[in-house]
């Protein structure tokens, strides 16, 4: 159980909305910097924090500083845009094979030379 002022400088996941078209809703790691003294509980009632959010470079953000600050952004354990996360509650949004068909091309093999 977390206590009250401690997620600053917890490791989270922020849902991007902005830069390329194909990282929107993309999760970025980012860290809190100021929870405002916030429970959990709290949060997902919709208190907010700021996070400094580490961004894929010119990936997301071309020719720009990959580092970004959003501020009074509110927890949401749904995949939202502009929401942050705790990673172990990441939802992975890409589209899943339908139930009882399994992924195809799975292969071990990450071999790059
Ligand atoms: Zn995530």
């Amino acid at each position: 159980m977390r206590s009250l002022g401690d997620l600053n400088g917890s490791h989270v996941h922020y849902v991007v909305q902005d830069g390329r078209e194909d990282v929107h809703g993309e999760c970025r790691p980012a860290f809190i910097v100021q929870d405002w003294g916030q429970t959990r509980a709290a949060l997902a009632a919709g208190a907010a924090v700021n996070l400094i959010v580490l961004r894929d470079g010119d990936t997301d953000l071309p020719g720009r500083t990959p580092v970004q600050w959003e501020t009074s952004r509110e927890y949401a354990s749904a995949h939202e845009f502009a929401t942050w996360h705790f990673p172990e509650e990441c939802q992975v949004t890409v589209a899943a094979p339908p139930a009882g068909e399994a992924p195809e091309g799975e292969s071990g093999d990450s071999s790059h030379g």
